[in-house]
């Protein structure tokens, strides 16, 4: 939980930095993601007419299988455009928590790949195309499943 206590506050910046473990995403590991690190948060907080002004950075890893290559990496998740304000915040502490887990889970990508230029696999023969040329494409140009189709239709 993020909790901001009010009384420490004023109307210039106060640093709020901690660490969360996992589970504070709420979101359990799948078999193409999982959340191998704690949840960092760097945060400036302060206090602006009758409300609370929160900016600032939340960060974890991943480990995920890619869409593509279906190989494993691992890649930090960065939300460093958090910013949320408050009005008429309760006397004692902010609750945060929903928010920032939020602007961490935005910046986690539904479909994670390895390179934003991963080549994936071969179609043809399943060879990773980041590791080494196959040389199917050089031999037909209509791979996969389209080849298929035109050699069905050559078979009417
Ligand atoms: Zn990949
Ligand atoms: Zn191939």
């Amino acid at each position: 939980m993020i909790k901001i206590p009010i009384h420490v506050l004023n109307a210039g910046w106060t640093n709020f930095d901690g660490v969360e473990p996992a589970s504070f995403l709420e979101v359990g590991d799948t078999e193409t993601m999982r959340f191998p690190a704690e949840v960092k948060y760097a945060l400036k907080v302060q206090l602006v007419n009758n409300g609370v002004l929160v900016e600032g950075r939340v960060s974890t890893w991943i480990r995920a299988q890619c869409g593509r290559c279906l190989v494993e990496f691992e890649r930090e998740i960065v939300n460093d455009g958090v910013c949320h304000f408050y009005e008429d915040p309760p006397q004692d502490v902010l609750d945060i928590s929903e928010d920032i887990r939020e602007d961490l889970l935005l910046a986690i990508p539904g479909n994670p790949l390895c390179d934003e230029n991963c080549r994936g696999l071969c179609p043809d023969c399943g060879a990773n195309l980041n590791e080494k040329e196959c040389g199917c494409r050089g031999r037909s140009t209509n791979s996969g499943i389209w080849k298929d189709l035109d050699d069905l239709k050559f078979e009417k």
